[in-house]
């Protein structure tokens, strides 16, 4: 008789864990891909204002309300998504730029590299300015932040 009530405890002890786990369990985004082309027609004046800034990586994903509404966007240059609105994005201050590090901002995200030796690291930074890489593209490869190599770029007389 015990062993029976002590078997429908444990049963309800698994039954509340596994309930409990799906609860906890973050629900996924569906996968931007989804959603693209789907306001392809839609956002083409918007796209082609972004094309000229991103060369076709930032692309938006939600349809296009106005330059003043957070929608989501997707690059796939660092591919992720985020909300910005189209007057940030399209502002060469404050456009989009593939983080390295946690940047706090909306259009700001994070990109996990793995980690280049010194000489690999020096190496390679020659070779994409030799080869014209612009500043954005070098320090996405190499996962360092944007904004040294900018000014780095801005010193040697580069940009
Ligand atoms: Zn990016």
């Amino acid at each position: 008789m015990a062993n029976k009530r002590q078997r429908k405890k444990n049963e309800k002890k698994a039954q509340i864990s596994k309930l409990s786990q799906s609860m906890l369990t973050p629900i996924r985004r569906p996968s931007p891909a989804l959603y693209h082309g789907k306001y392809t027609e839609a956002n083409k004046g918007y796209q082609a204002q972004l094309d000229q800034v991103y060369q076709g990586t930032v692309q938006p994903v939600e349809r296009f309300i106005n330059l003043n509404a957070n929608i989501l966007h997707y690059c796939s240059e660092c591919d992720s998504e985020f909300y910005a609105a189209g007057k940030y994005l399209l502002n060469p201050h404050k456009e989009h730029v593939c983080y390295t590090i946690n940047g706090a901002g909306s259009n700001k995200h994070k990109v996990v590299k793995k980690s280049i030796k010194p000489d690999e690291f020096i190496g390679r930074f020659n070779f994409m300015v030799w080869n014209d890489y612009s500043w954005r593209k070098i320090a996405q490869e190499l996962g360092i932040n944007p904004k040294i190599v900018k000014s780095y770029f801005e010193e040697e007389g580069l940009l």
